[in-house]
């Protein structure tokens, strides 16, 4: 089987990548930067989404694993001490795969023809370049508000612990394929209204942000910055693809929010 490691690049994730590739390569396994059948990402949750995107292309064919050499995190819940137990369970394939879902981002621009196709595995927020951020929400094709405020931010299940749970999002299982809306200081008065909760979409119903007046954004998918200028629309949806993570173990989703959040 072919594999790779990915590193945050500090000193510690650096030795111990060098440790498990090479222990993975005492087992006979194919060091292969381009196809690889596992990404084993060590560093932090941040390291795994540059993982992800990475091979975001290769969903079907690759899977990812996550070393933390800081805290516990979403995406990498194995400890330093664990990785021999881990490289052994890698060598003894095949491994069982839990999917999770993915968020589809498509911008148009104006006086263009072809779109830009984007997946995040937390989330895409949308910004600014200047002043409030006005959009029109349409919802599976009908109008839904015209949000005033600083932004918004659409997320997956998995991603709900990021960004959107800042926002003051719910925390949502990653079996259920959806993505969530969260706003960010929206404006609410006499004139502007927005419905001010977190809206959580099934699969196949499509969000839709189309600028009132300024067409030039901020917008992030995960860890990248894009800044998008002449923007006709913004739309989101749960997407075709899923991430698949190796699973050699149990580790609930619940327990996992408990342990990052509440107490280990
Ligand atoms: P970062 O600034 O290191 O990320 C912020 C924190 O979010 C880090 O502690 C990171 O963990 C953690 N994180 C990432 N994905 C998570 C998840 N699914 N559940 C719970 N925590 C998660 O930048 P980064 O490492 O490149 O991560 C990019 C992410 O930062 C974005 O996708 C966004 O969700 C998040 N972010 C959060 C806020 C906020 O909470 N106000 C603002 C901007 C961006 P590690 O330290 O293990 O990497
Ligand atoms: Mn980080």
């Amino acid at each position: 089987m072919k594999f790779n490691i990915q590193s945050r690049g500090d000193n510690d994730s650096n030795i111990l990548s060098q440790k498990i590739k090479s222990y993975l390569q005492e087992f006979h396994l194919e060091y292969d930067e381009k196809e690889p059948e596992i990404v084993i990402s060590v560093g932090g949750d941040g390291t795994l989404l540059e993982a992800f995107h990475q091979y975001a292309h290769r969903s079907q064919e690759t899977s990812f694993v996550g070393v933390h050499t800081g805290h516990l995190g979403f995406y990498a819940d194995w400890k330093p001490d664990e990785v021999e137990k881990l490289v052994i369970h890698i060598a003894k394939t095949p491994f069982k795969i839990v999917e999770y879902p993915l968020l589809e981002v498509i911008i148009r621009h104006n006086n263009d023809q072809k779109s830009e196709r984007f997946l995040a595995l937390n989330e895409c927020s949308v910004k600014s370049m200047e002043g409030s951020l006005v959009m029109d929400i349409e919802i599976k094709g009908d109008h839904f508000e015209t949000f005033r405020g600083d932004g918004l931010c659409l997320s997956t299940p998995s991603g709900s612990t990021a960004y959107n749970k800042a926002l003051g999002g719910a925390i949502l299982h990653p079996s259920l394929a959806s993505i969530q809306l969260a706003e960010m200081a929206s404006i609410n008065n006499r004139v502007y209204r927005t419905i001010g909760s977190p809206l959580v979409l099934p699969q196949h119903h499509t969000c839709m942000l189309k600028p009132k007046n300024n067409v030039d954004f901020q917008v992030t998918v995960d860890h990248l910055n894009l800044v998008q200028k002449q923007v006709k629309s913004i739309q989101c949806r749960v997407a075709e693809e899923r991430i698949r993570f190796a699973r050699f173990r149990p580790f609930p989703f619940w327990k996992r929010v408990k342990e990052s959040f509440i107490a280990e």
